[in-house]
């Protein structure tokens, strides 16, 4: 998807429904589309901010004048990637409210990452459980479990209105980014399969315009994962292969810059066949079982 027209709305609110209005933090890059999307959810008796974003000044006093008066009941955090919860804590310290949501995950790479990095500061003063609700006047929000992107990420689902904040877990710009060892895409798979089940009106991603058609875009997905699994068998069937030698057949088009993080997508697909036994590895040379 191309870049929509600038200049993009940066720190200003856009009401997107009666309980639902957005903040895009000033964050653009090649993974974040046009930046990180914070949304507010309800009116002046009672918020849930959900992804306050980057620690980043001008965003957090654009969140700020968002808010106004009202009062913050909760701040939510789809997962704890850079771009979507150092804002947290300093937020829950201007307005007193809780930080709750996704669990924290405290993990130490060595290997270089093509998405956004993990915030370590990360300290929830509640984890929400699968199915577990947060609610203010007139609101609702469910924790739905979506693991694949991150082991920790939840979507939120509005249920006075059918809306589901998606976080990373499914956009309309891009498909997510799955980066072992955390990211799996397994859980991803089925994390999508458990959307596709679900009969939400509108999904309102962490980057990009809000989906529309929620379910057609879910089963497009489930559909393009299942595609380019065929077309790694087919490859390693026809030649044992490494990642770096399948990445430029199978994303002949796209940009070069970006073929790191497609390698990243294509080394998660290859545990997934490997735990089904459809692949094996040796020296990183991988072939068909
Ligand atoms: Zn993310």
């Amino acid at each position: 998807m191309a870049l929509p027209p600038q200049p993009w709305p940066t720190g200003e609110v856009e009401r997107l429904e009666p309980l639902v209005a957005r903040v895009l933090a000033p964050n653009a890059s090649p993974f974040t589309f046009t930046g990180t999307q914070t949304y507010l959810v309800g009116g002046k008796e009672g918020l849930a901010v959900i992804d306050p974003g980057p620690d980043d000044p001008a965003h957090l006093l654009a969140l700020q004048s968002a808010i106004g008066d009202a009062t913050v009941r909760a701040i939510m955090c789809t997962h704890t990637h850079r771009d979507h919860s150092p804002a947290a804590r300093p937020l829950a310290e201007a307005t007193g409210a809780p930080i709750v949501g996704c669990a924290p995950l405290h993990l130490h790479s060595d290997a270089p990452r093509v998405d956004a990095p993990f915030d370590q500061t990360y300290e929830p003063d509640r984890v929400m459980e699968d199915g577990e609700a947060m609610t203010g006047p007139g609101w609702t929000l469910r924790a739905i479990a979506t693991p694949g992107h991150t082991s920790n990420h939840l979507c939120f689902a509005l249920e006075e209105s059918g809306a589901l904040f998606t976080g990373d877990h499914v956009m309309g710009w891009s498909t997510s980014v799955v980066v072992p060892p955390d990211g799996d895409m397994a859980d991803y798979m089925a994390s999508l399969a458990r959307l596709h089940e679900r009969e939400d009106r509108i999904y309102y991603p962490a980057h990009g315009p809000a989906v529309e058609k929620p379910r057609q875009l879910v089963r497009g997905m489930i559909g393009h994962r299942r595609q380019r699994e065929r077309q790694i068998t087919r490859l390693l069937s026809e030649e044992a292969r490494s990642i770096e030698a399948l990445v430029p057949v199978m994303y002949k088009g796209v940009p070069e810059k970006l073929w790191p993080a497609a390698a990243q997508s294509v080394h998660a697909h290859l545990i997934d066949l490997e735990q089904r036994g459809e692949v094996q590895e040796t020296e990183d040379i991988w072939q068909v079982t």
